[in-house]
């Protein structure tokens, strides 16, 4: 669904913001649109493109981090279409294995579609600022890790437009597992500098205003203190974060969509606050059996 959030500024929103289904952006300016992020699968991808043909070439695309969700469909752009993701999105980018088969963590199984994997053109460390067809968009990594190691915002200061990537998930569980808690914590209070007016999550509706925006913040506070603090009394006790996980109470967070992330969040807490490694593969698998069953997805929809 594409959303004006500002003048030739859009938001493609997918709902319901569960695993796989993100959020894009447009900014269309003089003779070029720059996009942010693509889609999980070639289908859906095509739908974002179709839906933004009548607006002008897509001149570049910027990938707000190296998950599937927001860049598997980068092979779908134009040929002439520059990409552009922070150095550490390029590498994960380039080394994941799930664009090439899926496991079956998620149920259906997700089936990406004629992708191919399509890395950036152009690589950002600390910011790059864009002028795409006349508008200005400011890119930033926040500093260090936060939802992942490369992630950078889309920051339109002329609207007053924010897309934050997967810093912020509205109304459905944050995820840090391939980033850092104090991270994202402190990239909450980096993004609430810019004193945005509309906030583009990475996954969940569109934030209109200062005070829906800085609700949705505090509510990703809350979550990573508690995530935190569960982490901390379970590796006090040593039990395994799946343990940790099973006797915890997530208060209002146990409703809340993907609430199985806790398990891959406490595994981050883990690795950065103990001598635990970080397994990728094995913290999904705990989380399917924290959930008795594989993670539901609606991306082959
Ligand atoms: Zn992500």
């Amino acid at each position: 669904m594409l959303q004006q959030i500002g003048a030739q500024t859009y938001a493609w929103v997918q709902p319901d913001g569960t695993w796989w289904l993100n959020n894009a952006g447009v900014v269309a300016g003089e003779d070029a649109v720059l996009v942010i992020d693509t889609c999980a699968t070639a289908a859906r991808t095509r739908r974002f493109l179709d839906a933004i043909a009548g607006l002008g070439p897509v001149r570049y695309a910027v990938n707000t981090h190296q998950h599937g969700d927001h860049t598997y469909g980068n092979s779908l752009l134009p040929a002439t279409t520059v990409i552009i993701g922070h150095e550490r999105m390029r590498e994960g980018l380039r080394t994941d294995p799930v664009i090439d088969g899926c496991p079956p963590f998620w149920t259906p199984v997700p089936d990406w579609g004629p992708v191919a994997r399509r890395l950036p053109d152009v690589t950002v460390a600390g910011g790059l600022t864009l002028h795409a067809g006349g508008r200005r968009v400011e890119l930033r990594h926040p500093g260090g890790p936060a939802h992942t190691t490369g992630d950078l915002i889309a920051w339109l200061p002329d609207d007053g437009v924010l897309f934050a990537g997967d810093l912020v998930f509205a109304g459905l569980t944050p995820l840090v597992f391939m980033g850092s808690v104090p991270g994202a914590l402190a990239a909450l209070d980096w993004i609430a500098a810019f004193a945005p007016s509309v906030l583009v999550p990475g996954h969940g509706p569109v934030l209109h205003g200062a005070a829906d925006i800085t609700r949705v913040l505090d509510d990703h506070r809350r979550y990573y203190e508690l995530v935190r603090s569960i982490g901390r009394a379970g590796l006090a006790r040593g039990v395994s974060p799946l343990e940790a996980a099973r006797g915890a109470d997530l208060g209002p967070f146990a409703s809340w969509p993907d609430a199985e992330r806790i398990v891959l969040n406490l595994h981050r807490v883990y690795a950065d606050e103990s001598d635990h490694d970080f397994d990728l593969a094995g913290a999904l698998t705990d989380a399917i059996t924290w959930l008795g069953g594989p993670m539901h997805t609606a991306v082959n929809e």
